[in-house]
């Protein structure tokens, strides 16, 4: 066992953007016995979660459910729906969206990579990285495909990478006003069950998720949710798949099983994690989504109150989900970050790619609540402070001053 309990008191703080923190009755959900996945209990368990997950993703159709990482569930909305060489149109809002394309070209595809260009003024850091999607962008390209040869457009809901959540209805906008057939693959890994998503009202054909983010379980399952064109879609691809093939994974779920066998206690955590998410007594998922927005403000005001750029420069796109932190020129971030883990224990998000040395990250994802915030943030002004970076005023007086101010609508205990 590796020694993960060395605090001398107290828990570590787990704020990067996933994996989340699991509440301890998740953790306990998942200690359960391993049961027999042919089993009759099993197709309970089986039929339970499918049903719930569809109701998180907001679709009536099926949703796949993978043991694997995020890449994984990726990975299937491609070999499931193109055949070798067809064009996708991607869009660079981030490292994130950066590997989704490696990965469509590993598989033998022609992603093209669409981006706002140039770099931003106030940080240096690329444009594209700092605003959402641009659906006019879209738009504009798939106008000009008039032989139609773009098989899919690829987007990021909520990117990890930067604390950036796109207008996923304007990029089915700019679908539909091009009257262009591509199908319109989402990945909101870390996006789904923190921040608002509609698979089937937003006219998405798959939806991309992993469960170590919003659904607050340890990483180890991914999801497909799936249109009934991109499942007609599959018929006909061409690309080689066999693990990853929808076919018999949906024939199986019919009747609460899967083809190979299931990652048995991580689905013991999953119905636990929609029990909670879906609970009508706390507010389901409007008051989750209203948690993470709020967090997500109080978190902006602290980051604001130190005078630090924000990485998302477009207010009508901050994630609920993280906010990214640019430090002053000169300030490495990841020596900032290792700074405040050896001080006090407080796990934060590197910087990634392009934005490597340039920025943090700061997760108000899954199990939150405001007092861990605060004290994530004051871990943060402490660390900021040692490392010599000269703040404009507290931004944890700020966040506190804002959780106070604007008080959560649901209720956290009951009355007594
Ligand atoms: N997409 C996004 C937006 C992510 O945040 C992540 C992981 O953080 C991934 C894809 C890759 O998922 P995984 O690391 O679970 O394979």
């Amino acid at each position: 066992m590796i020694a993960l309990d060395h605090h001398p008191s107290g828990r570590h703080f787990l704020q990067i953007p996933g994996p989340s923190p699991v509440p301890d009755r998740i953790l306990r959900a998942m200690s359960l016995p391993t049961i027999d996945h042919r089993g009759p209990e099993f197709a309970q368990l089986g039929l339970k979660v499918l049903a719930g997950i569809g109701q998180v993703f907001q679709t009536r159709g099926p949703v796949a459910i993978y043991p694997a990482s995020g890449t994984g569930a990726w990975e299937a909305a491609l070999v499931n729906t193109l055949s070798p060489g067809d064009a996708v149109l991607m869009y660079d809002g981030g490292q994130f969206a950066a590997l989704w394309q490696k990965l469509a070209l590993r598989l033998g595809l022609k992603p093209e990579f669409i981006a706002l260009p140039g770099l931003d003024a106030e940080t240096g850091l690329p444009n594209s990285w700092r605003r959402g999607v641009q659906a006019e962008l879209i738009e504009q390209r798939l106008r000009a495909d008039s032989a139609h040869a773009i098989k899919a457009v690829c987007v990021v809901h909520n990117e990890t990478s930067t604390g950036v959540t796109s207008d996923v209805p304007a990029v089915r906008r700019a679908l539909d006003a091009a009257a262009h057939p591509a199908l319109l693959l989402v990945d909101t890994i870390s996006g789904l069950a923190s921040a608002d998503y509609r698979h089937d009202e937003w006219g998405i054909d798959v939806s991309i998720s992993g469960s170590q983010k919003g659904l607050m379980l340890p990483p180890g399952i991914s999801f497909n949710a799936v249109s009934a064109k991109a499942l007609a879609a599959s018929k006909t691809a061409a690309l080689p798949k066999a693990f990853w093939a929808w076919d018999e994974i949906f024939e199986m779920n019919r009747t609460g099983y899967w083809p190979t066998t299931p990652n048995t206690n991580l689905l013991y955590g999953l119905s636990e994690a929609l029990d909670l998410l879906l609970d009508p007594a706390t507010g389901g998922l409007e008051a989750v989504f209203a948690r993470h927005r709020r967090w997500g403000e109080g978190v902006r005001a602290a980051v604001r109150a130190w005078g630090l750029p924000i990485q998302c420069a477009d207010p009508a796109v901050y994630s609920p989900v993280l906010t990214g932190v640019v430090t002053p020129v000169g300030v490495d971030a990841d020596a900032l970050r290792k700074l405040i883990h050896q001080r006090f224990d407080l796990s934060l998000g590197t910087g990634l790619g392009k934005l490597k040395g340039r920025m943090f990250r700061i997760g108000h994802l899954g199990d939150c609540n405001d007092l861990t915030l605060m004290a994530a943030l004051a871990g943060c002004e402490m660390g900021l402070k040692l490392a010599g970076v000269k703040l404009a005023a507290s931004g944890v007086q700020a966040a506190m001053d804002h959780f106070a101010a604007h008080p959560q609508q649901q209720p956290l205990l009951a009355a007594a």
